[in-house]
């Protein structure tokens, strides 16, 4: 298994339409951030080739701060973004090996339950991540397996990422991997 460098570009270094799309991805989540949050509110775009809609996702407890409890339509929208992401993309009748780009940003949270930064996907979304990209890479060449840009909001957690993603690589390669530190 080959192992992908982990690139680090900055959020203003990103090209404008990519930088715009992070942007976008923020502000998606922090009107509802909270002081205290526990759990992080996570939004995820997907572009694809052929297409200029940017499909988005977000995370079950973003539609739930979003719909509020009471008006939340049960089963609709489970679990991670990307995940989420990756459906809306697949019900627009977009193909997963066209995927291009995708973006994660992941809120901060706070009190005792902020035991380091939960930045890069969860084991199920980089199985699901790393079968797009080998569709990708099959049906288009190697050299387009997708890109995803994960918004970090600091230049300290880059040493661990860095090796957090290496470490998943080592077992599925995926996506190649972009950090961007956006504060
Ligand atoms: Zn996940």
């Amino acid at each position: 298994m080959t192992k992908q460098a982990v690139a680090v570009v900055a959020l203003s270094a990103l090209p404008t339409h990519r930088r715009s799309i992070a942007q976008g991805l923020i502000q998606l989540v922090e009107p509802h951030r909270r002081v205290g949050d526990c759990r992080p509110l996570v939004s995820c775009a997907v572009t694809g080739r052929g297409t200029d809609v940017i499909i988005n996702g977000i995370n079950h407890e973003l539609h739930k701060r979003v719909n509020q409890n009471h008006s939340i339509l049960r089963g609709v929208l489970k679990g991670c973004a990307e995940q989420n992401a990756l459906g809306s993309f697949a019900a627009q009748g977009l193909r997963y090996a066209d995927i291009t780009n995708i973006f994660l940003y992941v809120s901060r949270t706070d009190g005792p339950c902020m035991e380091g930064p939960r930045y890069v996907p969860c084991p199920e979304c980089w199985n699901l991540l790393s079968i797009v990209s080998d569709a990708a890479a099959a049906e288009h060449g190697p050299e387009h397996r997708p890109h995803l840009y994960v918004l970090v909001p600091s230049q300290c957690y880059l040493p661990s990422l860095v090796g957090a993603v290496e470490t998943k690589q080592r077992r599925l390669l995926g996506p190649h991997v972009c950090l961007v530190p956006y504060l």
